[in-house]
């Protein structure tokens, strides 16, 4: 699990990116807490929460 900082594509403020492999994809989080943008992409595209958690096999659960 790798984590950097990235731009958050809504409001430019610094977010944080967690990266996974999961069956040999990078299944990539990223999370602003400036804005609360959760944005979720597996192999580089873009998915929906729902299908992630069901790539991870875990909940996501909430920081706070
Ligand atoms: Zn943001």
């Amino acid at each position: 699990m790798t984590q950097t900082i990235e731009r958050c594509a809504t409001c430019g403020n610094e977010a944080v990116a967690i990266a996974m492999h999961v069956d040999g994809t990078d299944l990539v989080m990223r999370s602003c807490d400036n804005c609360d943008t959760r944005t979720w992409s597996l192999g580089g595209a873009p998915i929906e929460l729902g299908n992630a958690l069901e790539q991870v096999g875990l909940h996501a659960g909430r920081r706070r």
